[in-house]
């Protein structure tokens, strides 16, 4: 099968691909790209977030279950797991788990990207901005680990042991939702009667800086497709959660526009960027 290009991207958990990017991953597969997901954990510091679920399966078990539903509704290959345990939130005791993500050594969790982006040889990356969305400890080092083997993989001097040729791609996404998405989705809280303080989130101070969004990809023809992947992740849904009471309209208004930083080639995009495989 000949493939237009490659795609990777870099996430910590199950659903973090289908609630972050799901709609840009399902687009390039349909495209003719071969996208391909790395997932640092298998979410083992998760709850179940809907209570009508109930299971005495580990969480582990459920979350890959519901992520290789999502991708294959996404139509993408993987999940590829980085093999790492999920450190949970900041501050909680599964931060200092040897055996987690957060503890892991940064050269050792490099490597384990760079032989993956030199076996699938992708021309774009995409992974979390600098400060993971929200902070959670396993995107932050995911966002580090991802950011150093992109530059490390076309290295040949750089992890020689893995008998791969090097690999240089081209393009490095962070994805970074706008100040101005989470304003907005404030005010439609309030017009559907939800006050936005009293979901733990300050929706006004959130996101990133509008001025380095540099590109905005149109989802709007596989909004179907994100929505069902998103729907694969039940256990993390938390029926009582914004998501579940926000009017179908202002959710799909949401939705429809995913939300880049361009991190790699560095130079300025000109007004905005609409294809993350522009110029390649
Ligand atoms: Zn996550």
């Amino acid at each position: 099968m000949s493939y237009r290009g490659t795609l990777m991207a870099v996430y910590a958990h199950p659903d973090d691909e289908s609630f972050g990017t799901g709609g840009t991953l399902a687009l390039y597969a349909e495209r003719g790209y071969r996208v391909v997901l790395l997932t640092a954990t298998k979410g083992e510091a998760g709850e179940i977030q809907d209570p009508t679920m109930r299971s005495d399966e580990p969480i582990s078990e459920i979350r890959q279950r519901e992520l290789k539903c999502a991708c294959e509704i996404l139509g993408i290959e993987g999940p590829y797991y980085l093999g790492y345990r999920d450190s949970g939130m900041a501050g909680s005791p599964d931060n200092e788990r040897p055996d987690s993500f957060l503890q892991a050594d940064l050269d050792e969790a490099t490597g384990r990207v760079v032989e993956a982006i030199r076996r699938f040889r992708p021309d774009v990356i995409i992974t979390f901005e600098p400060g993971g969305g929200y902070g959670h400890p396993d995107h932050i080092k995911a966002n580090e680990v991802a950011t150093r083997a992109f530059h490390l993989a076309g290295d040949p001097a750089r992890y020689p042991e893995q008998g791969l040729p090097p690999w240089q791609p081209r393009k490095l996404y962070y994805t970074a939702l706008p100040r101005r998405l989470f304003r907005a989705m404030a005010q439609r809280m309030r017009e559907a009667g939800i006050d936005p303080a009293q979901r733990g989130y300050n929706y006004e101070e959130r996101g990133m800086p509008d001025e380095v969004i540099s590109t905005e990809i149109d989802v709007s023809g596989v909004l179907d497709k994100k929505t069902r992947a998103f729907l694969c992740h039940r256990s993390q849904i938390s029926p009582n959660g914004i998501i579940a009471q926000l009017p179908t309209e202002a959710m799909q208004e949401f939705m429809r526009t995913e939300y880049f930083w361009r991190v790699v080639p560095e130079s300025p995009v000109e007004g905005v960027e609409r294809d993350l495989f522009a110029g390649l």
